[in-house]
């Protein structure tokens, strides 16, 4: 948590010194009050969670007249909070108490989703981490057959955090069968979590999206699939919104990992993307180590902003 804090506002985050700056003159002007959605949108903080947040703060304004830099602060920061938090469960399903019994069904299936290069493999090798490191036992699959490389890159990751990792010996393998195998042998070997690791080419849209279709109903026919996670990059702003989007309405989503926030002084992202898509940010990325992931925690976040 410190961490967190701490690396956030390494970032060098411009938004909140921005915000503060704007919002503790004496007098706000139509202009101020444009000034501040702008650097919530420079900030990527996405047009209508922009407009909400200021409509929030000028009606504080008013209520609250002239105050002083702490009380601004504290303003922001209460409003920042309420939309980052937004009262949203933020626990892994398998860290919920439901998994500690011991005659909780087996394996826990965690379907990782999003588009290349957003950091999906990495996060899938540190969730593995994350859970052996709480003693559980895991296994991933390699449902990106499309690429060896993917698979590989799994495999290494599997080797690093001491995971074994099912693939295909074949590229071009169906993904579904492989999902379906590794929830199999999961099963067999009472295996708590399973990571599956899918494709994520845009380019053909709807084939992919049929893909995942199939990957979550295949692995359903053994186990239940208790999350779907999907990975976006904080540094791709708006960009990843509109991915985000097209994930949601094909297979559902159950949380969001933010990746790359430790390269991001951006990061508005977070803001805006629960509220708009009414699924939590469960997880960040903030760096390419093993141990670069955590659970995220919006007091912490809003502080780093506001640092
Ligand atoms: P995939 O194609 O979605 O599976 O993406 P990869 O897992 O291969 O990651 C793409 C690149 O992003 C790699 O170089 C990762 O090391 C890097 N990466 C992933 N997560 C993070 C993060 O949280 N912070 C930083 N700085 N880099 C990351």
């Amino acid at each position: 948590l410190v961490r967190l804090r701490a690396r956030l506002s390494k970032s060098a985050n411009p938004l909140g010194k921005a915000l503060l700056t704007i919002l503790s003159k004496s007098h706000l002007t139509e202009g101020d009050w444009e000034d501040v959605e702008d650097t919530l949108l420079l900030a990527d903080v996405g047009a209508e969670t922009s407009a909400h947040l200021v409509e929030q703060l000028k009606s504080d304004v008013r209520v609250q007249g002239e105050a002083d830099h702490a009380a601004v602060r504290e303003m922001l920061r209460n409003r920042l909070l309420a939309i980052v938090d937004a009262g949203m469960d933020r626990t892994l399903f398998a860290e919920r108490a439901e998994m500690q019994r011991s005659d909780a069904p087996k394996p826990s299936v965690i379907i990782m989703v999003g588009v290349n290069g957003t950091g999906k493999t990495t996060t899938a090798g540190k969730l593995a981490r994350l859970f052996v490191a709480e003693g559980k036992s895991v296994m991933m699959a390699a449902a990106d057959t499309f690429r060896a490389a993917a698979a590989d890159q799994l495999e290494t990751w599997g080797n690093r955090v001491g995971v074994s990792v099912i693939r295909s010996d074949q590229d071009g393998a169906d993904p579904a069968s492989v999902a379906f195998e590794a929830a199999h042998e999961a099963q067999d070997k009472n295996v708590d979590v399973l990571v599956v690791d899918t494709a994520g080419r845009l380019q053909n849209k709807a084939n992919l999206m049929q893909e995942l279709g199939k990957i979550r109903r295949v692995v359903e026919k053994t186990a239940k699939v208790d999350e779907v996670l999907l990975v976006l990059d904080a540094t791709t702003g708006q960009n990843g919104m509109a991915q985000a989007k097209v994930f949601a309405e094909a297979i559902g989503i159950t949380g969001i990992v933010l990746t790359k926030l430790d390269g991001s002084a951006k990061g508005g992202i977070v803001i805006s993307v629960q509220q708009e898509l009414g699924v939590p940010v469960k997880l960040v990325g903030l760096g390419e180590g093993p141990d670069d992931l955590t659970v995220f925690d919006p007091p912490a976040f809003v502080e780093g902003i506001l640092a």
